[in-house]
């Protein structure tokens, strides 16, 4: 029996994974005329409290038995109903549940429910005829006049602001009452911003960069591949797009892959925009902060928001422009929860709200290359350098049987010593982080693996632990073989940390500036590490990928890339691409100020001829070479593809469930020249935290027809008892580990 006639039902985005939406009756005493779709209800699930957001008012519900909601928390709806619509879209694309990409798109502190009036300020400001007046006006009203300079000289105040300087709420009464200043606010108040900031002037362009600006179109939606080499201005060029979108009125979004890039680039857009709101959206921030950035986007408030993965998800209502840097970034995929594409949603909601999406890289993912070689999107180049930089020169460096010193040709290690005489400064790439990336018994071979994954122990000297860069188990050094208590154990390989050992030993009387995970743990210390080496003294910078990306440091003249060969023989088929665009990266460090820059690249197969096409023509021949061959191969981006993944800790639950689910598929759509199936296999990292781990992929020629099977899977699979095995769906996976 369904529920009566002419009832009011709350159809709502629950937090829990399963693909459906659930019915409520509003909480007793609610008005109908109080509803709106987007608003949060407090509701009974299971036993439990959750937090729902209302999806749809609808008057029948196919059950008998509703449950009433207990409280409603929002007046204002938190979501307009474009970002439910969106979010919404992205559920059925990935086959996500929706009440997960709920809380994707919500801040912490908003998904716990609280209300959104905890972040409300208000602010006053002087208005225009404020603003007009002399500084030493009002001078029979001295109050007033205290008043009115300290806005002049602070911008807007809030209430406790204005507290501490004595100005109550008389005296801020009189003022508006004159019409010299008002109070504004709302869902949240724009930080305090002084007018006497200074703006950075943006520079004059030059002509490829001219080209790309007018090229753009600020009206309706396009999808732009900005392709520029490194240090070509690609960000002048944004920052120059972003002043255009902010005279219309508009909000720029901009999406950077981490929070390690946030601080510089933050930086840059401030000095460029003083006078504007910027909002900051990363995991970096403390539940308040993210939810009042949060609120500051959704609201209109803010301006400019500038944000890693998630920000995608974020109400924008008065979107302009999207702009993705670095758009070839791994972390733009999600790989746990609902495994969305930041990057691919951005030319989803840029489609919708007719904006502009500008994904810029010097080294563009393949997918988006294929985009813009197809003519799907624009695509706009920039070959040279901004200013008076220039293209570094690479080298390669065979180290087949030379005389390694911990893992450095010394023809390397003399030329990092002659760079550093000249007061100039070297980075040093090593992709690995610790002391040394294995442990092994030289006399019986044992090696120190990981009890719960299939991975080798990382030592970490300093902390005397060996550590799973997996799962983070630890535990103490040893010193005598566990097997046959011989103490011939030996660290092999070497990290940045053994790296950082030798190199201290050589160049002593320099400062070396270590940057890797473990040097960076808080929040500021690789901006701090960054700013030592903006400083322009003479020092050595070593780490791991992190100092790849897009980081501008004038001063760095060589460039030493230790080992370029660890992505070329994996079985991963983006292996290639992703080394290409790091080694690429990295080699663009150099050579980014006056000085002229070398890369000197350490190879083992410098005849590799992967290696000697990226390094002769470059990334862009390099990525197109690596098309066709995915052409051939019938891999993405030509074919859509698709894991469907188990973990269990019995593998042959795993693997025997995916299995059938296999199995099932092919009797709705069978293998053909246009589908194909493979696996179960293993996955790269075969067992992880104690978990076995599976996938079967699944390529197609036309991606409907992957994410059909998709859904038919997940259907599927939520009849199956499943306890203690977890399966996941991922559309277009980049990952295989
Ligand atoms: P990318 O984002 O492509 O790596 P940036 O925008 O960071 O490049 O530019 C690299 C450097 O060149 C920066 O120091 C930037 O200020 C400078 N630059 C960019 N455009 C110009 C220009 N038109 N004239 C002079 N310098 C420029
Ligand atoms: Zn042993
Ligand atoms: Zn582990």
């Amino acid at each position: 029996m369904e529920s009566g006639k002419g009832q009011v039902i709350l159809r709502c985005a629950v937090p829990v994974p399963l693909r459906r939406l659930f019915d409520y009756l509003p909480p007793t005493g609610t008005s109908p005329t109080d509803l709106c779709p987007g608003q949060r209800f407090w509701v009974p699930f299971g036993g439990r409290k959750l937090v729902a957001v209302l999806v749809n008012i609808v008057a029948k519900s196919p059950l008998a038995q509703l449950k009433s909601a207990f409280q409603q928390i929002d007046i204002e709806p938190l979501l307009p109903t474009s970002s439910q619509t969106f979010l919404h879209w992205a559920a059925d694309y990935y086959q996500a549940p929706i009440g997960e990409l709920y809380t994707a798109a919500l801040p912490v502190a908003l998904r716990q429910g609280k209300p959104q009036s905890h972040w409300a300020q208000q602010w006053l400001e002087l208005t225009v005829e404020g603003k007009g007046l002399p500084f030493n006006a009002l001078a029979r009203a001295p109050k007033q006049q205290k008043l009115l300079q300290h806005l002049f000289q602070h911008g807007r105040q809030n209430r406790k602001q204005l507290s501490a300087q004595g100005l109550g709420s008389a005296v801020s009464r009189a003022l508006c009452a004159r019409g010299l200043a008002q109070w504004q606010g709302g869902a949240t108040a724009p930080p305090d911003m002084s007018a006497t900031q200074e703006q950075a002037p943006p520079k004059t362009l030059n002509t490829e960069q001219q080209q790309a600006l007018t090229a753009i179109k600020l009206n309706g939606f396009s999808a732009i591949l900005l392709e520029g080499t490194t240090g070509s201005g690609k960000t002048e060029v944004f920052l120059q797009l972003i002043a255009g979108v902010l005279e219309n009125g508009k909000q720029a979004l901009l999406l950077v892959p981490e929070i390690g890039l946030t601080p510089q680039t933050l930086r840059r857009i401030k000095a460029r925009f003083p006078s504007r709101y910027i909002a900051a959206l990363h995991s970096g921030l403390a539940t308040n902060e993210r939810a009042r950035a949060w609120l500051s986007a959704a609201k209109g408030v803010a301006d400019i928001i500038v944000g890693t993965r998630s920000a995608i998800l974020t109400p924008l209502p008065r979107l302009g422009l999207i702009v993705v840097d670095e758009e070839h970034d791994a972390s733009f995929k999600q790989q746990d929860g609902v495994r969305y594409s930041a990057r691919d949603l951005a030319l989803v909601l840029g489609r919708n709200s007719a904006v502009p999406v500008l994904l810029g890289s010097a080294t563009p993912s393949l997918e988006s290359l294929h985009n813009a070689l197809s003519g799907r999107y624009q695509h706009l180049r920039l070959r040279k350098r901004a200013g008076n930089a220039r293209p570094p020169q690479i080298s390669l460096i065979g180290t087949m049987g030379q005389q390694l010193i911990e893992g450095f040709s010394p023809q390397v290690l003399d030329q990092i010593g002659l760079s550093l005489r000249r007061s100039e400064q070297v980075l040093v790439f090593i992709n690995r982080r610790g002391f040394a990336p294995a442990l092994a018994c030289d006399d019986c071979g044992w090696l120190a693996n990981c009890p719960h994954c299939s991975s080798k122990l990382t030592l970490h000297r300093r902390q005397h632990q060996l550590r799973c860069h997996h799962c983070d188990y630890r535990r103490a050094h040893i010193d005598r073989c566990p097997q046959c208590h011989s103490r011939a154990i030996s660290a092999l390989g070497a990290g940045t940390e053994r790296s950082e050992e030798l190199l201290s030993r050589r160049f002593g009387a320099f400062p070396i500036l270590r940057v890797d995970r473990d040097t960076t743990s808080s929040k500021r210390a690789l901006d701090q590490l960054l700013q030592r080496a903006r400083s322009g003294e003479p020092c050595l910078l070593l780490g791991t990928q992190m100092l790849a990306k897009g980081h501008h440091l004038p001063q760095i003249t060589l460039v030493v890339i230790q080992d370029a060969d660890s992505g070329l023989f994996s079985p991963d088929f983006r292996a290639p691409e992703r080394t290409g665009q790091l080694l690429e990266q990295v080699a663009g460090r150099a050579g980014r100020g006056e000085l002229p820059g070398r890369v000197l690249v350490q190879s083992r197969y410098p005849q590799h001829p992967l290696l000697q096409l990226l390094l002769n023509k470059g990334y862009s021949a390099f990525a197109r070479q690596l098309l066709r061959e995915r052409e051939l191969t019938q891999l993405p981006p030509l074919w859509a593809m698709a894991l469907v993944r188990a973990e269990c800790e019995q593998p042959q639950r795993a693997e025997g469930f995916l299995a059938a689910a296999r199995q099932y598929l092919q009797t709705l759509a069978p293998s053909s020249p246009k589908l194909q199936y493979l696996g179960p296999v293993p996955a790269l990292l075969e067992r992880k935290s104690g978990r076995f781990r599976f996938y079967v992929q699944i390529t197609a020629e036309r991606r409907p027809l992957l994410q059909q099977l998709l859904m038919h899977f997940c259907q599927w699979a939520e009849t199956k008892k499943t306890r203690q095995l977890r399966w996941a769906v991922d559309m277009d996976a980049q990952d295989l580990s």
